[in-house]
């Protein structure tokens, strides 16, 4: 018995905190982040085929079907990893902004692997999942986990972390999204940074082997706590100066969060979400009713987090 259709939800993120080091000579900066999975979902329904195609619904209709999309990728790295001969028809409902700095791009290749697993039956475990969701994408790991994690290396090396309570999010979404790549070398310019030569591994900005960033242990015990006053006080994003050099306008985001009550407010990742803590629901709901009136968005959501990742919601057996 085969499946002849496999229904998977992946969740977009925000970044708690992103704690950004020098870049190395490959040119990736060592990462300490934390992340929280956040209930604005990806859904991938993948089909039998003789190719690997896609059809993109609700946001992102004008990113690329073929292998440019990060989906097509991991289907073709699974066929490849698991030598399947058959192919898969993928329709993703998009939520997660694009280009956000919320990883509705890593999120796809994540569900995509494991619908594609499901849909094949090629019956990876989530830990052969999790390695080539790294060669895919440095935040497609967390995808699949979900919930609050921490990430360092280059954000791919995930542990899931304990975290008590829902937390109240409303996110301030852009019309237009930001490129990861010009926010990390905007960073590199106002930081004085450049990458430095393999040659060289002893250059100022190479840092020792182990040596990378933290995630401040207050952050750990504040998601123990369940307290939004207490997790309020740790959100912080190293990115933040470089998506607020690029887009000016995100100070008025930020200031709008901070009229409007919301206890903190932070970019998320390279942006140019704002991702503001609110008490509880109607809390939320208050700051998001003010941002919206403040018209310095294109859209204000309401989400909570943590939610788990990628997983399967309809798996249809056929014979
Ligand atoms: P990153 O994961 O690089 O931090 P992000 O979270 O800001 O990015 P995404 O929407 O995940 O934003 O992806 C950013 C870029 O990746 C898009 O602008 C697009 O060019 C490319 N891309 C490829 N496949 C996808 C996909 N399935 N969904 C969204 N973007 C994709």
């Amino acid at each position: 018995m085969t499946a002849t259709q496999v229904q998977v939800r992946a969740p977009g993120k925000i970044n708690l905190a992103l704690h950004v080091g020098p870049p190395r000579p490959d040119g990736y900066h060592p990462l300490a982040t934390l992340f929280q999975a956040v209930s604005l979902y990806e859904d991938v329904l993948a089909r039998p085929s003789d190719e690997i195609t896609l059809e993109l619904r609700g946001r992102g209709t004008d990113l690329p079907t073929d292998a440019g999309n990060l989906a097509v990728r991991a289907a073709a790295l699974l066929r490849e990893t698991g030598g399947v001969d058959r192919g898969v028809h993928l329709t993703i409902t998009k939520q997660v902004p694009v280009a956000g700095g919320m990883a509705g791009g890593s999120a796809d290749a994540a569900a995509t692997l494991l619908a594609c697993d499901q849909l094949w039956g090629t019956g990876l475990s989530r830990e052969e999942l999790a390695e080539l969701a790294a060669e895919l994408g440095a935040d497609v790991p967390f995808a699949l986990t979900g919930m609050s994690a921490m990430g360092v290396g280059r954000g791919d090396l995930v542990t899931p972390v304990m975290s008590r309570g829902t937390y109240h999010w409303v996110l301030a979404v852009q019309g237009e999204g930001l490129s990861t790549p010009h926010v990390f070398k905007t960073f590199d310019e106002l930081e004085g940074y450049t990458v430095p030569s393999a040659a060289a591994p002893g250059s100022d900005h190479a840092a020792p082997d182990g040596a990378g960033p933290r995630v401040d242990p207050g952050l750990l015990a504040a998601l123990l706590s369940a307290d939004p006053l207490v997790l309020a006080k740790h959100l912080t994003n190293d990115l933040q100066d470089a998506a607020l050099d690029l887009r000016p306008e995100l100070g008025d985001v930020l200031a709008a969060a901070d009229r409007a009550g919301a206890l903190a407010a932070v970019v998320s990742g390279s942006g140019p979400t704002v991702a503001a803590l609110a008490l509880d629901a109607p809390h939320a709901a208050s700051v998001a009713d003010v941002m919206r009136a403040a018209e310095v968005a294109a859209e204000v959501l309401t989400v909570t987090g943590p939610v788990p990742g990628a997983r399967v919601l309809e798996h249809v057996h056929g014979r």
